[in-house]
């Protein structure tokens, strides 16, 4: 690809509008425009690189057995009230009529469409296994789109949809996408770790998510870097620490504590840590009370809590909520007598003589011990993991990091088959409900991930597989045949070898093309300049850490070869 041929503008300044790196570098490089909120048209270098992920995904797709199909992105209304889905999906699906009134919506995800197209088509055992997928455009009206493609409205996904005949076969085909993610993210060459994640609101009995690490993720996951072990912070499991045995139990007092309902005031007040305090929180799940009792320094996990109580819905219960439950005012409560439901995280068991509120205004009790001054019924691992926290697998030194959620699988089971009607036929001849999984990655969002990863403060760093192009090629002597002819002959070579490679012919000043190859990232820039003219020598250089070599002219592909195998095989 010639510069003087492919529409790409880019920018000094930074745009306004963005926030993070990614969507900063992505608006100064010309790879898409903004539309409208959180959609975009993707110009030809940023469509490159789209193509880039889509390739790598659609051959380990294909690899793992999976077929391409595509389904519309326009989709009845009917499918989604089948799977109950019309009503609960929030506002994020776009609904709307056409001219007859029928009711439509725009897809945020495939599954009515594909369980149909599977009760239509599969019927029996021996059509099975099953592995359907599409790359294509999705609609989610996003609350906030931001980040540029990171969270549009519009974007690429890679969904795909697996049947089974059993349990056991679906985990097979979970399993296939699981190594299948891996292949992707790791020819991706992207730092990544595959966590164990909460099913959220699609449901099903286990489901993991693909993570690119990166300072502006979203997510908080914990990673322990000796075993491998990386969870999201909601599923991260707590190791029990072992009880503190050194500490002899003694007997219970009830201190006062006028006016001191703040954890730190009360700290303050009676000389103690926050660990040495039991603090008890209200919550509201599905319109009940319930308390949760943890270590003062301790933040509760709420989806631990919610997935403890199997609750749909569950927030913290305000003051007045607090009072009307347990006829205690917040600040005081405690575990003793009180009378809602209490659930107690598994800390507790191994603290010894804490403090916790008395269930009565102004006092507190001190030298409390579970199993002896109450009876704990309901404990259970309830709190966020801290960097402190031993790893649950080895007990090395967890790590708390930032990730950006790149792909999802799910195993789904056979909500949706039931819901829609979707069975086949086994080979007893019973009907049976098809067993499902659902496989997402976003592709477009892939894209900004790896920038976010792989930058500097000059521009972007393309991995070798996700370059639109690998090398581009300064020709610095426009006006200078014998400089123009040698490094348009590198350009013919490169080609030649397989390489995409693509030259800065413009006839502009060579600080301009210096600075737009580092904006744009390509992974290797070879310059031909004056220097050419004198020993007919140019200069390759790696954009990721600067390494530069001066070699003769006939050296270039031989080198450059090298290179990108070296960092294709990296990781
Ligand atoms: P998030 O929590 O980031 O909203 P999600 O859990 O809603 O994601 P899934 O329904 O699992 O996402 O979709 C599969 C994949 O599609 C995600 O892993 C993510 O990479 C991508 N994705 C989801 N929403 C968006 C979006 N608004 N813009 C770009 N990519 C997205
Ligand atoms: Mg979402």
């Amino acid at each position: 690809m010639r510069y003087s041929q492919i529409l790409i503008r880019t920018k000094k300044e930074t745009p306004a509008e963005a926030e993070v790196i990614s969507h900063k570098l992505m608006l100064r490089a010309g790879f898409m425009k903004k539309l409208t909120s959180g959609i975009y048209t993707y110009l030809p270098y940023g469509l490159a690189a789209i193509r880039r992920v889509e390739t790598i995904v659609r051959e380990e797709m294909n690899r793992a057995g999976a077929q391409e199909l595509s389904m519309p992105m326009v989709q009845p209304a009917d499918l989604w009230k089948e799977s109950g889905r019309f009503s609960k999906y929030g506002p994020e699906l776009l609904r709307f009529q056409d001219r007859h009134n029928r009711e439509s919506c725009l897809g945020p995800t495939h599954e009515e469409v594909i369980t149909d197209i599977a009760r239509m088509e599969i019927h029996s055992y021996r059509d099975l296994p099953v592995n359907l997928y599409q790359i294509q455009t999705k609609f989610r009206d996003e609350i906030r789109p931001r980040f540029g493609l990171m969270r549009g409205r519009e974007f690429i996904m890679k969904d795909a949809y697996s049947f089974d005949v059993s349990d056991e076969m679906a985990e097979v085909s979970y399993q296939k996408m699981y190594d299948a993610y891996n292949r992707i993210f790791e020819r991706c060459n992207l730092d990544f770790r595959c966590v164990e994640a909460d099913s959220g609101a699609i449901g099903g009995s286990f489901s993991h998510e693909f993570m690119v690490l990166a300072q502006t993720g979203e997510d908080t996951i914990a990673v322990c870097d000796s075993c491998n072990y990386a969870a999201n912070l909601e599923k991260a499991i707590v190791a029990v620490s072992a009880v503190d045995h050194q500490e002899e139990k003694r007997g219970m007092v009830k201190v006062e504590t006028p006016g001191k309902r703040k954890l730190e005031i009360v700290c303050e007040f009676l000389r103690i840590k926050p660990e040495k305090l039991a603090k008890t929180l209200v919550y509201i799940a599905d319109g009940q009370p319930v308390a949760v009792l943890l270590r003062g320094d301790r933040e509760l996990e709420e989806v631990k809590l919610k997935n403890y109580l199997g609750a749909a819905d569950i927030r913290m219960a305000d003051d007045q909520e607090v009072y009307d439950a347990t006829g205690v005012p917040s600040g005081y409560l405690g575990p003793i007598g009180i009378s809602i439901r209490l659930l107690v995280d598994r800390e507790i068991i191994a603290l010894t003589n804490f403090t916790a509120g008395a269930n009565e205004k102004n006092y507190h009790l001190q030298n409390v011990n579970a199993g002896i001054d109450f009876q704990v019924e309901n404990v259970a691992d309830l709190r966020q993991i801290t960097e402190s926290d031993p790893c649950p697998t080895c007990g090395a030194d967890i790590r708390l990091v930032q990730g950006i959620e790149v792909g999802h699988i799910f195993k789904l089971g056979t909500s949706y088959s039931e819901s829609m009607q979707a069975m086949f036929q086994d080979s007893e001849g019973n009907e049976n409900p098809l067993v499902m999984g659902c496989y997402g990655i976003g592709v477009s969002r892939v894209v900004a991930a790896a920038i976010e990863q792989n930058h500097d403060e000059h521009g972007i760093i393309f991995p070798v597989p996700l370059a639109p192009f690998q090398v581009s090629i300064l020709n610095l002597g426009n006006k200078d045949n014998q400089i123009s002819a040698a490094a348009e002959t590198i350009y013919r070579q490169l080609i030649d070898a397989g390489i995409e490679a693509f030259i800065d012919d413009r006839s502009e000043r060579p600080g301009i093309k210096f600075k737009d190859a580092d904006l744009l990232g390509f992974p290797f820039r070879v310059t031909v300049g004056k220097r050419y003219t004198e020993d007919t020598m140019v200069e390759v250089r790696r954009r990721r850490d600067g390494h530069t070599k001066e070699i003769p002219i006939d050296q270039v592909v031989e080198l450059l070869q090298r290179y990108l195998d070296e960092e294709c095989k990296e990781r």
